[in-house]
């Protein structure tokens, strides 16, 4: 569709900080600009500011002299709602109040001729509310620029339930003629942006509140590892925490008061010390102070105790982790659960990384349990740091600080495309351009897999809230794992309530519909008098594979009975690993196969098993069907 002609006049209401910005992009585009304000005297000044950022304009070589020129004698104050009668678009960026732009709409649809389009700036009113009375709602859309307008590309062109589409399609094609990026939104609240921006800040400030990390280092590691141009509480001192909470709030309203968007308390208390951020001269941050440092671990020796990464590279879910320091220490990518959970009563230490953008980030987060050795932990932060990353040594708290951020920004992608706002590429493309995200929400979800999304929310909402963190059914099927996140689910309550594998000091690997992953040290307390492991210990390590394999379905299954073969033996010092398989048969009962084998010293096949399971009534996680 070709865009509204240079030819035709457009009209700008409300001479404000942004009715000036649209003012100017329009002007330059060529078209002819009557701007009104109810204020006297106010558009007329706005005129003369926008001459002036013209000129500046020039000198940043941003624009020739001419096209400055042509622009200034395009563009011009009027004095009543009536001189905007002609105009072919009008653009309303007055006030952000229903009712003050209901009435405005009423005299521009008296004033204006009936082709011409309406549109409003607003950043979280209802397009259909704004139109609702009018004789002709079908050609009013939100056209929401970014401040500041000359500057930012994006356009959020937004669709009412009445808007007529063709008038979306002119707006969309004039966005683009203006040199600018539109995507396409539903009018629904916070229309993508302002709605999918939310958790950057609202899980910030949910790990401020809660004491876990502090300010400076949240906002370094979501610069430096996760590559935002500016850390959340920095970004909310610049834009105002009246701003910023205002946004909340009203997405927070608009969705029936959804815990998801509960504003932070934090920035309440804030907003009311009148501690707005820059423009008051502090926020989170105090102006006349410098910025705090972040938390960074002093450098550690090299003490050649770290043996290369066995993991495939890259701060990725799919590698499977490294091992250092002679295999006590193992990295893994943080999924929601704790370093504590995930190390269990194993005989290694498992230390979780946080998500980095790539794989040579300049800041690595890391988390250890609370009890673990000193010596792992120094391992773990050496490693890093002779691999060239700054290291933040963090509490172990779920989801550590940009993995739990993206993964809630990645959910809440997906949730505006699954709730019908805006396509994939739209969603990726305004957070992209509206907020300077590294990479689309979107697309890091898939990049990261959807299952693993999942899985953080789920770990959020266990050890939090789980309102807040619920995954949403679509978000489910997306995760597409064939149950893999239930299979997790079912196994960490199995695990919880498994005292024996915990005393054995056994470690879950991995778990996955129908299977299972889990290892087992030998000690020298699990010798028989022939120095070798106890065949019943070796029984128990395969039976726990077993359970976990069985129960991925979250039925109760029990083993009925197993063939058993031993085929060597295990000394104190062996790291066994047993591999469980559940064939399902006929809904009540199924096959199932479990190996263990010596990982370390060797890869010997140490015994196997096969059996029937047999299952028995209840679940382990209430609620959760089977898949
Ligand atoms: P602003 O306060 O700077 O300007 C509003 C202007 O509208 C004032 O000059 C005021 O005199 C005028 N006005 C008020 N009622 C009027 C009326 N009935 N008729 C004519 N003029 C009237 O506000 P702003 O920051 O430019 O925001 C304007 C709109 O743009 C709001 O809807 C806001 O939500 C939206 N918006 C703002 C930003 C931002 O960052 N400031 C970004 C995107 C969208």
């Amino acid at each position: 569709m070709d865009a509204i002609a240079r030819s035709v006049p457009v009209g700008v209401v409300g001479a404000g900080t942004m009715g000036a910005g649209i003012a100017q992009v329009a002007a330059v585009a060529g078209h002819e600009v009557r701007v009104y304000d109810a204020v006297d005297g106010a558009a007329a000044a706005a005129v003369e500011a926008t001459f002036a950022r013209l000129a500046r304009a020039v000198d940043k070589g941003r624009l020739l002299q001419e096209e400055a020129e042509d622009a200034a004698t395009r563009l011009r104050a009027v004095d009543t709602l009536e001189d905007l009668a002609g105009c072919g678009l009008v653009v309303e960026a007055v006030v952000e109040d229903l009712e003050v732009k209901r009435a405005l709409f009423a005299g521009l649809e008296a004033v204006c001729g009936p082709d011409a389009i309406l549109a409003t700036n607003t950043s979280s009113l209802s397009v259909d509310a704004v139109a609702e009375s009018l004789a002709l709602p079908g050609r009013v859309a939100g056209l929401h620029f970014f401040n500041p307008a000359p500057v930012l590309a994006l356009v959020e062109v937004v669709s009412g339930a009445r808007t007529d589409a063709g008038v979306a399609d002119l707006l969309v094609a004039t966005a683009t003629a203006w040199g600018k990026t539109p995507v396409r939104a539903a009018s629904t609240p916070g229309f993508i942006v302002n709605r999918v921006a939310r958790p950057f800040y609202g899980e910030a400030f949910r790990l401020l509140e809660a004491g876990s990390v502090d300010a400076a280092t949240v906002d370094a590691l979501l610069r430096e590892s996760g590559g935002f141009r500016m850390g959340p509480f920095e970004l909310a001192d610049l834009i105002g925490h009246d701003v910023n909470l205002a946004v909340s709030r009203s997405v927070w309203e608009a969705f029936g008061r959804d815990p998801r968007f509960t504003p932070s308390v934090l920035q309440e208390r804030l907003v009311a010390d009148g501690r707005l951020g820059r423009k008051t001269g502090g926020g989170i941050y105090a102006d006349d102070e410098p910025p705090p440092a972040p938390s960074t671990a002093d450098p550690v020796a090299g003490t050649g105790t770290s043996a290369p990464w066995t993991g495939a590279g890259g701060f990725d879910p799919s590698t499977p982790g490294w091992r250092i320091d002679d295999g006590d220490v193992e990295l893994r990518l943080t999924d929601g659960r704790t370093a504590a959970q995930h190390t269990g009563g194993g005989p290694r230490t498992v230390v979780l990384v946080d998500l980095a953008l790539d794989a040579t980030p300049a800041r690595v987060g890391l988390a250890a349990p609370e009890q673990a050795p000193k010596e792992h932990v120094e391992a773990a932060v050496g490693f890093l740091q002779r691999l060239g990353h700054a290291v933040t040594v963090l509490p172990d708290v779920p989801g550590l600080v940009v993995a739990r951020t993206v993964a809630t920004l990645a959910a809440a992608a997906a949730d505006a495309v699954d709730s019908g706002v805006a396509t994939a590429e739209d969603v990726d493309t305004a957070m992209r351009l509206g907020v300077n995200y590294p990479r689309g929400p979107f697309a890091w979800g898939e990049r990261l897999g959807w299952d693993w999304v999942a899985g953080m929310l789920d770990a959020l909402a266990a050890a939090d809230d789980p309102g807040r963190y619920r995954v949403s059914p679509q978000l489910r099927d997306r995760a597409g794992d064939g149950g893999a996140t239930l299979a997790r689910r079912a196994a960490d309550a199995m695990w919880a309530g498994d005292a024996a594998s915990q005393a054995l000091g056994m470690t879950l690997e991995s778990v996955g519909p129908g299977r299972a992953e889990v290892s087992m040290r030998v000690r020298a307390d699990m010798v028989n008098g022939h120095g070798i492991c106890h065949g019943g210990l070796i029984f128990t390590l395969a039976d726990s594979a077993f359970a976990f394999a069985c129960n991925s379905y979250n039925r109760s299954t029990v083993a009925q009975g197993a063939d058993i073969t031993f085929l060597a033996p295990a000394r104190e010092g062996d790291l066994l690993v047993a591999t469980a398989q559940e064939r399902h048969r006929n809904g009540r009962s199924g096959l199932y196969d479990v190996t263990v084998r010596r990982v370390d010293p060797d890869e010997a096949v140490i015994a196997e098993f096969r059996g029937r399971s047999r299952e028995i009534p209840g679940t382990l996680v209430p609620g959760e069907e089977e898949t």
